[in-house]
């Protein structure tokens, strides 16, 4: 395996993207009929699934050896119960994969039950679910991971409008960082990359703060003590899934703070949420620690266990961020 990820990089973008077709159609045809509704989680079951699926398998072709730890499984979508939602999931796959039984679509889900080990993949097959059941932002995350420290991360934000923050009309954006290479934007087909850099922002009242849409997500209240504290009058930045990373790494936003709700004090961050966004950042130029300045460590399990919460910066604001929070938190 080559240093430079080469092969991993292309595989990556390949399958995300593929992945992003599907989704994008699955939330048009939904649209479309009007059959999007907060409380029923079966369209984004289909997109998860789907995503999944197709990742999966065009990762699991070109390096069979790899474990690939996925967000999702096929358990309940193999009830009998659910064999509707399957066909659906079968459906989309079929668009790239054609002649594909469902069966074969619930072994290519499966093939995300790896364990972590020391070279793994992890997938959020679409991070910022409610974000994609309101027509928001969402994302479809991948990354490498190897002696715990992220190689390679790809990051799909099909509703991300170019350098702004709001709305879905714009035609999104693909986001690629390798370790020690930068990172790089692309749109939603692999064309017409630049590099992405954070922003030089070092005075914090300038910098914008980014954080969840859903209060249940993080801390919304500290939040505002932690910009009162740092002299930030400017709104913060309301978005679903890493697209927060995204922007961070684009410069347009330059703070993303995330501390556990009181509600869910013991919650500990899922590896498949914080791998592809904090690679991509952290090549861009900024830092991503937990909330008390330690690195995020991806060798303990699905979950960061050793770590809490998570701060995100450009890098210049980081000291700053970390010892305003510490004086807020208990
Ligand atoms: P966001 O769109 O940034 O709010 O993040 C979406 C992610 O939040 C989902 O992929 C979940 O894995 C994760 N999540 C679910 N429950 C919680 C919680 N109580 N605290 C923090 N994150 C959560
Ligand atoms: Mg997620």
């Amino acid at each position: 395996m080559s240093i430079l990820y080469q092969q991993e990089k292309e595989t990556a973008i390949r399958a995300v993207i593929a992945a992003s077709i599907l989704t994008k159609s699955v939330q048009n045809d939904l649209t479309g009929k009007h059959s999007i509704q907060k409380e029923d989680r079966s369209p984004v079951t289909v997109a998860d699934y789907g995503s999944q699926a197709v990742i999966c398998k065009i990762l699991n072709e070109a390096f069979p050896d790899d474990p690939i730890v996925a967000e999702e499984d096929s358990r309940d979508l193999s009830k009998p119960e659910h064999s509707e939602n399957l066909s659906q999931v079968t459906h989309y796959v079929g668009v790239s994969f054609p002649r594909v039984s469902s069966e074969e679509v619930c072994q290519w889900i499966d093939l995300g039950s790896g364990s972590i080990s020391h070279r793994y993949w992890t997938l959020d097959p679409i991070d910022g679910t409610k974000g994609f059941l309101r027509g928001d932002q969402y994302a479809i995350a991948l990354a490498l991971i190897e002696a715990g420290t992220v190689r390679v991360g790809v990051l799909a934000c099909p509703n991300i409008v170019p350098s702004s923050h709001g709305g879905k009309e714009g035609r999104g954006g693909l986001f690629v960082a390798a370790r020690g290479q930068g990172a790089l934007q692309f749109d939603m087909i692999g064309n017409s990359s630049r590099k992405i850099r954070v922003s030089n922002i070092n005075s914090p009242p300038q910098a914008l703060l980014t954080e969840s849409v859903e209060p249940a997500h993080s801390d919304h209240q500290l939040n505002l003590e932690l910009a009162e504290k740092l002299g930030i009058v400017r709104q913060s930045i309301r978005m679903d899934s890493q697209a927060k990373y995204a922007i961070l790494a684009t410069g347009e936003a330059s703070i993303y703070v995330r501390i556990p709700s009181p509600q869910t004090p013991e919650y500990r961050e899922k590896i498949w949420d914080h791998a592809a966004g904090s690679i991509l950042v952290e090549e861009a130029g900024g830092k991503v620690t937990d909330g008390v300045g330690r690195g995020l460590d991806f060798r303990c399990g699905k979950r960061l266990e050793g770590n809490y919460g998570i701060v995100v910066t450009n890098g210049l604001l980081h000291s700053t961020v970390v010892k305003a929070l510490g004086s807020l938190l208990p």
